[in-house]
This record gives structure tokens, C-alpha cells and sequence, in this order.
């Protein structure tokens, strides 16, 4: 069946266990696939835009008071939707970072975040993760204090990720915060894995600025994203327009000039908005998504052979596991190669793990039910013991 033309009829999600990493928490609810139909056409939202002319502003449909309740769902002051996380990094960079400025990341550090900086001109320093894969304060303090030897201006942004893509490990982000405090450095809070599956607080992080993917965990269509700020922070990062044209005179009223005036004008916003309610629910059930998650990764660790390289106990339903020694062994020999794995799940309805790897590669349950978490475990002790892989019940 197609959509039109050559493209295929995406039905993924409807159809299948959908475990890719990053598409777990992005899916749509039926309320916002509803709403993007009707609000497909461009600029949608702007039927109802009204003096003084931006998006946070609108009224009909609710787009105020959306933004409002944004700012407190991740307890900060302002917010503003972006384009991604990333566009909510590039405002923030685009704000605070000056050629030649060093800029803290950490080893476990987005791309997008480099880019950003990079973009500016800022000089990367990455924070070093400890032999277990996670970032300490005390290795923030540390390469704080390197870089500040190194350089002889201030660092003016170190940006840390509550949990990381790679192993989905839990880093300590509140005492890294109160570690860049004492020096004065602000701090971007990248909350891509955690805002709209977990609960987070902003105030009590500390942090500067908290930013969130809505087609990451916020199950809204891309690009989607927040980035909400301190009240202190909002009148810098959300700065107005002061320009006035030489010719005619004019001037541009209050658009942003950090997100280029308005940002999401259509769907996007719109599929956001309709899946609030039940992302506000859903924040409050994580340890059920924890649990479930558990389910997996003991099915996982009972395949002699097979590691978990994330922290473990797990912290996430974003999980790296290694096969080397399980799976991978199995596909040395196999005809399909590698793909006998992502075939044989395939064949029991499961998708989203990458066709052919065997080695190391990653997983999230978020959004399983308890149910089909147990099918996951199940299946995969299944597929190993069709390989002759052995399994300790
Ligand atoms: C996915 C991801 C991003 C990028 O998010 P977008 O909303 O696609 O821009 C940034 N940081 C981390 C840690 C991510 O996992």
C-alpha cells in the first residue's frame, strides 16, 4: 500500500513491537494523530494569531497557555518550543558562546551539542567518564578547574545529559550543576531522554536551562522540541529585536531573535499540544516502565554470553547490551550472517533493532506494555536457544 507515489505506508508502530532507541518515546498518541491531520497545512496555527504577533501568544487554539504549562511541567520560569533539542542548544550557544570561548561537554556528549558550539566558534572540552560509563562531579570539578588553567576567560556554558544516548546511564547531573555554580557557570540541563518519560524539575536541578525533544520523549511529531529557562536567563536567551531598517523605518515588534521570530507553525506544535495531557500522566508511571524494562534485560543477561553494558541495575529503558559472546558467535557461522537476529525477531513481530548486528547494540521498552515486555524477554531466550546459545532459567 502506498501513500502516494513511491512512498510506503508507514505502519510500523501498529504493526510491530517497535524497540528503536530513539523512536520509542517519540510515538504518536491517537490524540495528536488526529490533530496533525487537521493542522497538516502550513501555517495552521496562525488562523488565530493576533497582536502582538507570536507564536507563544496565540490564543486560538490554547498556544499560550500551552507554553505556560510547559515551563511548569519542567518547573522553570519561561519556555518556548523549538525545532529539536538541538535548535534549543543552538539558541542557548548562539546566546553565550564567543569565538575562542572553551565550552564543557562530556564524553558521553550528543553531536548536536558540539555542533552548536562549534558553530560559534567555541573550543569543545569534554568532561571524562569513569570506568563505569558515567559523568561524576567530581570529574567536572576537576576539568573545570584544567580548563580554567588552560584558558584565561570564563567558561560560559558546560551542557549535561541527565542520561546519555549511548548507554543510557544515569549521570550525576544535580551535583555537577552545584559544582558549575560555584564557579559561575551556567548550565544546560539536556533532558532529550527524560522530558515527557520522567519527571524533571528544573528549580531543583538547578540548572539555567532545561531542554526536552518532543519527537524524542514527548510523543510529537519532528522537529519538535522545549527549551525553557529561569526567569534571569529568559530575558537573554529570548531577547527581542532592536532593529530598525534604514530605508523604511521599520521595526519587528517582540519576535525572538535567538528562534528567528516563531518556531513550530503547524503540525508539530499542534501534535505536541495533543499529546500533553497524557505526557503529563505518563511521567508518573515510570518505575512500571523501569519494571518493565527489568523484564528485558534479565532475559537478556540469563543468554550465557551476553553483557550489559549499561549501569546496571538500570536507571532507563534505554539499554546497550554486548553479543559478542552470544548472538555474535551464532551469526559467524550462520547463512544470513548477523541478520538470522533481526530476522528471527522480525518474525515475531519485533523491529528496531539495526538488520545485521550482532555485536553491540542498543534497545528501549519504554512505552511496552507489561505484556508485550514479556514477549520481548521470551522471544529472545527463544531465538537463542534455537541457536544452540545456552540459557540459564
Ligand atoms: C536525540 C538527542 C538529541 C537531539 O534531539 P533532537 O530533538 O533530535 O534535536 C540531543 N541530545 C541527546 C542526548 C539525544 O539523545
Amino acid at each position: 500500500m502506498k501513500c502516494a507515489g513511491k512512498i510506503d505506508v508507514r505502519d510500523v508502530d501498529e504493526s510491530s513491537i517497535n524497540i528503536d532507541p530513539i523512536q520509542a518515546g517519540g510515538r504518536l498518541t491517537p490524540e495528536a494523530m488526529k490533530a496533525v491531520i487537521a493542522y497538516g497545512d502550513g501555517y495552521s496555527v496562525c488562523d488565530q494569531c493576533r497582536k502582538p504577533f507570536r507564536l507563544d501568544q496565540i490564543r486560538t487554539p490554547p498556544v499560550d497557555i500551552f507554553h505556560r504549562e510547559l515551563a511548569a511541567f519542567v518547573n522553570m520560569d519561561v519556555a518556548r518550543v523549538v525545532p529539536g533539542a538541538r535548535r534549543g542548544f543552538q539558541a542557548v550557544a548562539d546566546t553565550y558562546v564567543q569565538k575562542g570561548d572553551p565550552v564543557l561537554i562530556t564524553a558521553l556528549s550528543h553531536y548536536t551539542e558540539v555542533l552548536s558550539i562549534e558553530a560559534n566558534g567555541g573550543i569543545i572540552r569534554e568532561i571524562p567518564k569513569d570506568e563505569n560509563n558515567i559523568i561524576t562531579a567530581d570529574a567536572a570539578a576537576a576539568k573545570i578547574e584544567e580548563v580554567q588553567r588552560e584558558f584565561s576567560r570564563p567558561i560560559p556554558l558546560l551542557f549535561i545529559d541527565h542520561f546519555d544516548y549511548q548507554y543510557g546511564n544515569r549521570h550525576q547531573v544535580q551535583e555537577i550543576i552545584r559544582v558549575a555554580r560555584q564557579y559561575d557557570i551556567p548550565v544546560l540541563y539536556n533532558g532529550a531522554y527524560t522530558v515527557g518519560i520522567l519527571p524533571v524539575d528544573g528549580k531543583e536541578l538547578g540548572a539555567d536551562f532545561v531542554v526536552g525533544s518532543g519527537h524524542k520523549s514527548m510523543a510529537a511529531p519532528a522537529p519538535s522540541g522545549v527549551l525553557a529557562t529561569s526567569s534571569e536567563r529568559a530575558a537573554e536567551v529570548f531577547r527581542t529585536t532592536a532593529a530598525r531598517a534604514d530605508v523604511t523605518g521599520r521595526t519587528f515588534g517582540v519576535k525572538e531573535v535567538g528562534l528567528m521570530g516563531c518556531t513550530l507553525m503547524g503540525v508539530t506544535l499542534i501534535g505536541m499540544m495533543a499529546s500533553f495531557p497524557r505526557v503529563q500522566e505518563r511521567v508518573k508511571h515510570w518505575d512500571k516502565e523501569l519494571s518493565n524494562g527489568n523484564v528485558v534485560v534479565e532475559a537478556l543477561r540469563s543468554i550465557q554470553g551476553t553483557k550489559i553494558q549499561s549501569e546496571y541495575p538500570r536507571n532507563h529503558t534505554l539499554t546497550r547490551v554486548d553479543t559478542i559472546g552470544s548472538f555474535d558467535k551464532v551469526a559467524q557461522s550462520h547463512k544470513k550472517r548477523g541478520f538470522f537476529f533481526s530476522n528471527s525477531l522480525k518474525d515475531r513481530g519485533i523491529t528496531g533493532i539495526i538488520p545485521g548486528a550482532t555485536k553491540v547494540w542498543k534497545y528501549n521498552t519504554y512505552g511496552l506494555t507489561q505484556k508485550q515486555a514479556k514477549y520481548l524477554a521470551s522471544s529472545l531466550i527463544e531465538v537463542a536457544e534455537e541457536n544452540g546459545i545456552p540459557v540459564n532459567r
